[in-house]
């Protein structure tokens, strides 16, 4: 029997005649440190209560399963995979509630589905999900070096002051990937968004060929992944931070304004965190904040999302969300003001909810003077 504290976990969530079955992804990555891309070669781990996971996977990762904490039921290209499915269903006692994983392809649950069609299906995160939302001290520690990472490349390029004027917002972001990696990021955690001017008003703006101005705020929003080590295997956490900064000339005075608004709403949303509190309660104040500045239908998405092995995962930071916050969650608060024509605000940051409140995972400064 493995001894992985993960699988462990998840095998004490499911009853009898249960199965959890996953697919290359956060999921299967979560539960064995083992990561591959998915394709249309059948690999399924299936963990149930009661016996040791079984991994179905093509021969050719007999190496790469050594390490992995499952019993491997490898096919050659040769085999239908089906078969090898509905051997391994039978063997693991053929389970009447199958959980597949939330990124399986389609292709797979059919499979599954024409092997055991009158079992009940559900989703892995029903499973799942309780398990990732709270963080170990690994991932914690991931996760805030992903932080200072994002803080230090934040901090670099501020710095550059009216450098940047004249360069084009693609050019910028390729700097801040480079910069990210540079400075030990496995690579760009999500596209970096760099928009400037009136693109800022766009929460999710393409970097393109726009020049940066004197004046002009500029939505800067990225973050790196950083290697992680597990009890098994490793993984990649990210950064994911916000700021908008004027290089270099004078904004107007309506954007010093907006700034102000989004800044105190980020801060007195975080002030809000702590255990025991809904993570619709957060996003319900810094709407207020918002709102009560007079921009309520400027603020056009959401106010976080969860981060872990994702970059959005639960708990998502929105209106209604009744899912109390406990320790060890981390989530963005990302609030914005988006004028169409003009400019866009966000100030980002990731927090973790500790014992009595927040901590957060991003210090740089969030002031938009680039000085
Ligand atoms: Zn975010
Ligand atoms: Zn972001």
């Amino acid at each position: 029997m493995n001894d992985s504290r993960r699988i462990r976990a998840c095998r004490h969530r499911l009853e009898d005649g249960e199965a959890v079955v996953l697919s290359p992804g956060p999921n299967l990555t979560y539960l064995t440190g083992f990561e591959t891309s998915p394709s249309e070669r059948h690999f399924l781990l299936f963990v149930t209560p009661g016996d040791e996971p079984v991994v179905v996977a093509p021969a050719m990762y007999a190496e790469q399963l050594e390490g992995v904490p499952a019993e491997a039921e490898l096919w050659d290209d040769d085999d239908d995979p089906r078969d090898v499915l509905e051997d391994v269903c039978t063997a693991v006692g053929d389970p009447e509630c199958i959980y597949v994983d939330d990124r399986m392809w389609a292709q797979f649950t059919q499979d599954l589905r024409s092997v055991r069609p009158d079992a009940a299906y559900g989703l892995a995160s029903e499973v799942l999900e309780d398990l990732r939302i709270r963080k170990d001290e690994a991932e914690l520690e991931a996760l805030s070096r992903a932080g200072e990472l994002a803080d230090r490349v934040s901090m670099e390029v501020r710095g550059r002051g009216k450098e940047v004027i004249g360069l084009t917002e693609a050019e910028l972001a390729s700097e801040i990937d480079r910069l990210l990696t540079e400075h030990g990021g496995e690579e760009p955690a999500f596209e970096t968004i760099v928009a400037s001017g009136p693109n800022g008003a766009r929460p999710h703006h393409h970097s393109g060929d726009r020049v940066i101005e004197a004046g002009d705020p500029v939505v800067l929003d990225f973050g790196a992944s950083v290697e992680a080590d597990l009890e098994a295997g490793t993984a990649r956490y990210p950064g994911d931070q916000t700021r908008t900064v004027v290089f270099a000339g004078d904004p107007t005075a309506e954007f010093r304004a907006v700034h102000g608004v989004v800044r105190e709403a980020q801060r007195a949303a975080i002030e809000a965190v702590e255990p025991g509190v809904t993570a619709g309660e957060i996003d319900r104040v810094v709407r207020g904040v918002i709102e009560s500045a007079g921009y309520g239908d400027a603020f056009v998405h959401r106010t976080g999302h969860g981060v872990g092995l994702e970059v959005h995962e639960p708990p998502y930071i929105v209106p209604g969300n009744d899912r109390e916050l406990e320790a060890g969650m981390v989530f963005s608060i990302e609030p914005g003001i988006y004028l169409e024509d003009a400019f866009g605000v966000r100030i980002e940051d990731l927090v973790v909810v500790t014992e009595d409140g927040a901590q957060r995972l991003n210090e740089s400064p969030r002031r938009w003077s680039s000085q």
